[in-house]
């Protein structure tokens, strides 16, 4: 069996242990593989094991990758987890079923024509900055509801809101917070847990768990 399987297999029977222990009935987390700098030979066999959900973090690295293996595999669904700048946006509503990264008003309308043009059915999630770090992308929280209206008018098919909690702290209170916010707008998705921390984000219900050096092993880039 190939690592990326294995060790799949374990995350998914660790996460069903956590659902188990906290009694969370029909709570059941998708995993995002997260490929980035991992090439075909590891993703291949996540592929053949029948993964499909994939995330990746550029835009040109993404196109490069994934085309040829989506042409081949109908079912697959790509996620961008990066910041996506607006001159990207058009190669990204290309490649991308999923958008992790809405970070701001700008981004919102480039989205909004580029998706409404092509009539690509994207789903998006609005990238959230709880730690109130400037050097972070994301909506504030205090934002979010107007944000969130003004994505709605522009026709984007908003699903929940994604968190990237600050390195180096307990998450914990940045996924409890970002399961409070999500509740307030009544968006059903959440994408918030990593290799490190995917175990923590289970607590707080995360419905898109995005893992990759768990999977696919230690990045070297
Ligand atoms: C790289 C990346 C991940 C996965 O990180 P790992 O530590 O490899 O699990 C998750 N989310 C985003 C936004 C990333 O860029």
């Amino acid at each position: 069996m190939h690592h990326t399987q294995s060790n799949l297999i374990e995350i998914k029977e660790k996460i069903k242990t956590k659902i188990r222990e906290l009694s969370l009935f029909e709570y059941n987390p998708k995993i995002i593989a997260v490929s980035k700098t991992f090439s075909e030979e590891d993703i291949l066999p996540l592929i053949d094991h029948g993964h499909y959900e994939f995330g990746e973090n550029k835009v040109q690295e993404a196109l490069s990758k994934w085309l040829p293996i989506k042409e081949k595999n109908k079912n697959l669904k790509l996620h961008m987890l990066g910041k996506l700048q607006s001159n990207k946006v058009k190669n990204a509503v290309e490649i991308f079923d999923y958008i992790h990264s809405l970070d701001s008003p700008k981004l919102a309308n480039k989205l909004s024509d580029e998706i409404n043009k092509k009539s690509k059915k994207i789903k998006i999630f609005i990238q959230i900055n709880l730690g109130g770090e400037t050097q972070k992308s994301g909506i504030s929280p205090s934002d979010l509801e107007i944000f969130y209206r003004n994505c709605l008018s522009l026709k984007l098919d908003i699903v929940g809101t994604m968190c990237i909690p600050p390195e180096n702290l307990d998450p914990k209170p940045f996924f409890k917070d970002l399961l409070q916010l999500n509740k307030k707008i009544n968006l059903s998705e959440i994408s918030m847990g990593m290799s490190n921390d995917y175990l923590d984000a289970v607590e707080y219900q995360s419905t898109y768990l995005r893992i990759g050096q768990g999977i696919f092993g230690k990045r070297s880039k």
